[in-house]
């Protein structure tokens, strides 16, 4: 498959993102590693605008390979992923408010049947760091290196990630719903 088609999965996956309401405006951000090229969405553009052209494209080390946007100021963070997580091809970080939510208590417990078959029975929350930072990158990196997939960032969001950007999103859908099912649950007040 040749860069175009990779840049265009990226984009279908952020605006797919957007779509099922795990990001409003142009929070989180969405990337994909293929033949040694990570593909990233650009910093601070509103999905609506977002064009498969703006995907930026970066070597493993980080430096820009093609783009005329700013990659997304979480690039530390999918590089980090990337190098540090065996196995993983797609990285998808959120805003969604109930994993937000979540993400202001140590961590989340897993309430019902299928969300503990996916992620056991807590997810973990990592440590408070500034967003965009290397610190933020090292806090994720040790978070997933528990093997579930995914991790919720202290009053920020959350991080899914999988062997495609399908199951990545799936992922980051299914802890939004398992991060709901525990509030509602809080809410019964027992
Ligand atoms: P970017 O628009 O730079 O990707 O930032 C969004 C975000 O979620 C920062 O944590
Ligand atoms: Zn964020």
């Amino acid at each position: 498959m040749g860069r175009r088609v990779f840049r265009e999965l990226v984009f279908r996956a952020a605006r797919r993102m957007w779509e099922m309401g795990l990001v409003v405006g142009s929070s989180g951000n969405v990337s994909l590693r293929a033949g040694g090229v990570i593909y990233i969405t650009p910093s601070g553009v509103p999905y609506r605008h977002l064009r498969p052209g703006m995907i930026v494209e970066l070597d493993p080390e980080g430096n820009p390979l093609r783009g005329a946007c700013e990659p997304s100021s979480e690039w530390r963070m999918h590089l980090l992923i990337y190098r540090e997580i065996p196995g993983v091809r797609a990285v998808v970080h959120t805003h969604s408010p109930y994993a937000t939510a979540a993400a202001v208590k140590e961590r989340l417990g897993c309430l019902h049947d299928e969300a503990v078959l996916l992620f056991g029975k807590e997810v973990p929350v990592v440590r408070h760091a500034p967003p965009g930072t290397w610190e933020l990158a090292r806090a994720a990196v040790e978070a997933l290196q528990g093997g579930k997939g995914v991790c919720l960032l202290s009053r920020h969001g959350a991080v899914a990630t999988g062997s495609n950007l399908t199951e990545a999103l799936l992922r980051a859908a299914a802890l939004e719903e398992a991060a709901r099912i525990s509030l509602l649950r809080a809410s019964l007040g027992d």
